[in-house]
């Protein structure tokens, strides 16, 4: 049977995406936030309230529920009740969330959803797919988008069926949602590390489908693949950049004087963002010569004007940002780069600082942005450099530090405060890396 998991948090496009992808695979598409709901109405009913977890645990026995299928459809049943569109209000929508945090509740519904995946191929959306009920699934993908975009999109959606409600008020309710699955302390709301992530704040629905079942398309047709040969090793590698990097680089490097230390800490699998102090323009250079895997970056609109020279840095791994404007394309180029597991090398600094203390240059918060909306790691480099006049030909120490988890940036709900202490985290990190290697 083959499973596939969507999590991620409410409003982001789960149900309708998976439902949209069942029906194109003729999977079964399991919502397993009704059956959680299910609990939450039964609790409601009885009187239990919300901060009553003993209570909530004393009924759940009570509680039979039951999952149908009617034309293709899920159903959800309460001791006997078709109660699907029951759930579907913000109260129960509230006792839901409370009652998942409850870890007896979560075993209760655990086995449930197991046995589905057991006996049919299903599409699963909710919090904790990929991460607890389907671990092995053979295709997992982390659905996110912005706060508020989501909360833009319920308020129209329920207008549209001629219900009227604030923004405001349904921004803040969906935060408080997001903080309660989040925080959690069983099953929290997070990405599993094999799960692609896809943010679907810029996207419209169609576009957000076309991508999950292009994800499922390439992940099903990989597994394919891997099951039939040998994965290339070098897949990180391609056309004239690993040609390049295979012969030239050792001759670049020793005409650039580059010397690469913690060349063990390169994280070798996965998105990652590599990120740098800048003080030169071949800083890129220097990063792409002193890493294994191949490297894409930023480069300005203009260079890909330049005959050659675009060929060139496009070969090396460049894409191109309109710096003048606020560039919605770059950042999604970038996102999907790091969604399909590429390197990203940017430099916190956002521009060069030609020989000023990098402790006293500001930091911009674009990284702490791409960091929350990729969920990737992040690769923490200084590059060093005495003096700042023929600096192409002089020794550049490039030290490559741990790589710091996505999970360490402690993100709850994104917002410029949390991209500007997560940017502030990368460099401090990367400042903290200046006088390694100086004893040798
Ligand atoms: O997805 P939906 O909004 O219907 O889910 C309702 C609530 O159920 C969520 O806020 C979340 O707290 C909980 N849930 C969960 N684990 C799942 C699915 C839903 O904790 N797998």
């Amino acid at each position: 049977m083959i499973g596939i998991a969507i999590d991620g948090p409410s409003g982001a496009g789960k149900s309708t995406i998976a439902r949209a992808l069942a029906k194109e695979l003729g999977y079964i598409y399991v919502d397993t936030g009704a059956i959680y709901r299910t609990v939450g109405l039964y609790m409601y009913r009885v009187g239990v309230s919300t901060e009553d977890t003993a209570g909530i645990e004393k009924n759940l026995p009570d509680v039979q529920f039951e999952l149908k299928y009617e034309n293709g459809e899920q159903k959800m049943y309460l001791c006997g009740e078709d109660v699907s569109d029951k759930i579907r209000t913000p109260i129960i929508a509230k006792y839901a969330s409370v009652v998942s945090a409850v870890p007896s509740v979560r075993a209760f519904l655990l086995e449930t959803q197991k046995k589905l995946a057991r006996e049919n191929n299903v599409i699963m959306d909710g919090r904790d797919i990929g991460t607890v009920i389907l671990p092995s699934a053979e295709v997992k993908i982390f659905l996110t988008a912005s706060a508020e975009s989501r909360a833009d999109r319920r308020v129209k959606q329920l207008a549209e069926k001629g219900e009227i409600v604030g923004y405001e008020e349904t921004l803040a309710a969906i935060r408080e949602r997001d903080e309660r699955d989040s925080g959690r302390d069983v099953a929290p709301l997070k990405a599993a590390e094999d799960a692609v992530l896809l943010d679907t704040s810029a996207l419209t629905l169609e576009e957000s489908v076309a991508a999950a079942k292009k994800i499922v398309e390439d992940r099903l047709g990989e597994k394919k693949t891997q099951k039939q040969s040998v994965k290339n090793k070098d897949k990180n590698h391609s056309g004239l950049y690993y040609w390049l990097l295979k012969y030239v680089a050792p001759f670049v490097r020793r005409l650039m004087c580059v010397h690469t230390y913690g060349t063990d800490n390169e994280k070798n699998e996965g998105p990652l963002i590599i990120c740098a102090n800048h003080t030169a323009i071949f800083d890129v250079l220097s990063l792409a010569v002193s890493f294994k895997r191949q490297l894409r970056y930023l480069a300005k609109k203009e260079l890909f004007k330049i005959p050659l020279l675009s060929q060139l840095i496009s070969a090396l791994g460049a894409y191109s940002v309109d710096r003048g404007a606020n560039d919605v394309g770059a950042i999604k180029k970038t996102l999907s780069l790091l969604q399909n597991g590429e390197v990203v090398a940017m430099f916190p600094q956002g521009t060069r600082y030609r020989g000023v203390d990098p402790a006293e240059t500001p930091v911009k918060n674009g990284v702490g942005m791409m960091v929350y909306r990729s969920h990737a790691d992040v690769q923490p480099v200084f590059i060093r450099v005495k003096g700042y006049k023929y600096r192409f030909l002089r020794r550049k120490d490039v030290i490559i530090g741990e790589p710091i988890r996505y999970e360490e940036f402690g993100f709850t709900n994104g917002g410029k405060e949390e991209y500007e202490r997560a940017a502030k985290l990368v460099f401090d990190r990367i400042l903290a890396l200046r006088n390694e290697g100086l004893d040798k």
